[in-house]
């Protein structure tokens, strides 16, 4: 076991403060990582406010992680010391469910086991990225290529491969007008992929200030959520919508903007349910789906495909002392576009 430094909340109600946690020493199919730089997900503020019911405290959340490899196990064979890695939001799961056989081992029959606010198999909680190191299996650590910044692949791991997966599921590409719902960590990726896959692509959002961000970022339009005449005009034209929206909302208003055979993926998470009328689905046949994450063997190709085509977050990088203020920027929705701790504020 290993002592380390570590950022945790205490419980919800509690703002994230210095804390220590032990890291089991490296069996042999672990790596040890040296955690450079470490996203920060709404993920992190659900979860660390108990915000869907199933918090476990304390938490050191953290998600989003890239480092270097400093020990390795004497079966590793994937990674060797002084590699970059990069770890997401799982960190085990059972191996043997159709799930994880397919490679989608977030849908793993038993759970998957969280990066953090999980449980390891012999029971001891996980850990996140708001840390200095951290010890994972080789079949669940991702490499990371030595070719793009690290601090703007950190945000991949779970903003990137989020969007990315329903864009590949549902093929997403040219021809289609897709809508991005949210611009924040999840919805600057989405922009970027959807551009990079060919779409026609338009940022709902609530904020006007974004509106420059957005159309930088890619995308061809840009429209204001909270302005009637505008939600009106874009009625049935979008093919796909990416909804990465944090906060209760009603889904209706952007079901009506699907055109005939319209899919809406949610894939935020707000804490209260949404009510869906029938007539929402029933005229123009179309659907509501819902995306998490996605496997280690698309993460890997995520990551990829980002080295191949020069794509990374837009961050704002922080010390681990800022965390708290982090969260209440994200809850204004001021972030451009994700926060990322450089971890070395952590290690003196
Ligand atoms: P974020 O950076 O805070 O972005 C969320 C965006 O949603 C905001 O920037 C804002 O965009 C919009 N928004 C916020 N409150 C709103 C409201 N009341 N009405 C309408 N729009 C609102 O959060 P994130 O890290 O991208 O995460 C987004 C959500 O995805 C969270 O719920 C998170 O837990 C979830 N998530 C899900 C998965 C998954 O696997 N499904 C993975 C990661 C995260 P505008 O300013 O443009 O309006
Ligand atoms: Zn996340
Ligand atoms: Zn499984």
């Amino acid at each position: 076991m290993s002592t380390q430094n570590a950022y945790a909340t205490p419980a919800a109600d509690a703002k994230l403060a210095p804390f220590s946690i032990e890291r089991r020493t490296p069996g042999p199919d672990d790596v040890k990582i040296d955690i450079l730089y470490c996203g920060v997900c709404h993920s992190d503020i659900h979860q660390a406010r108990n915000e869907w019911g199933n918090s476990v405290f304390p938490m050191v959340p953290g998600h989003e992680i890239v480092g270097r490899i400093t020990e390795v196990g004497a079966h590793v064979t994937n990674f060797k010391v002084g590699d970059l890695a990069g770890v997401g939001c799982f960190v085990d799961s059972c191996r043997t469910c159709a799930a994880c056989e397919a490679g989608e081992e977030q849908f793993c029959s038993t759970g998957m086991v969280g990066t953090y606010n999980g449980q390891e198999k012999d029971g001891s909680p996980t850990y996140g990225g708001y840390s200095t190191d951290i010890v994972v299996d080789q079949k669940y650590t991702l490499h990371v290529s030595e070719k793009l910044d690290i601090k703007g692949v950190a945000p991949l791991l779970c903003a990137g491969i989020t969007t990315y997966s329903p864009l590949r599921h549902w093929k997403v590409g040219k021809g289609q007008k897709v809508a991005v719902v949210g611009l924040g960590g999840l919805g600057h990726m989405a922009v970027k992929f959807a551009v990079s896959f060919g779409a026609e692509v338009t940022v709902l959002s609530t904020s006007a200030g974004k509106e420059a961000d957005a159309r930088k970022l890619g995308a061809h339009q840009f429209a204001i959520t909270k302005d009637a005449a505008q939600m009106k005009e874009l009625q049935g034209k979008f093919d796909f919508i990416l909804n990465t929206i944090s906060a209760q909302h009603d889904y209706n208003e952007y079901l009506n903007l699907l055109t005939l055979n319209g899919t809406m993926v949610v894939v935020g998470v707000p804490p209260q349910p949404s009510l869906v009328a029938a007539f929402s689905l029933i005229f123009g046949r179309k659907s509501l789906a819902g995306s998490l994450i996605g496997g280690i063997r698309e993460t890997q190709e995520m990551l990829d495909y980002c080295a191949e085509h020069n794509i990374t977050s837009d961050v704002e990088m922080i010390d681990i002392k800022d965390i708290n203020e982090a969260y209440e920027r994200m809850l204004k929705n001021d972030v451009k576009y994700r926060f990322v701790i450089d971890l070395v504020s952590l290690k003196n």
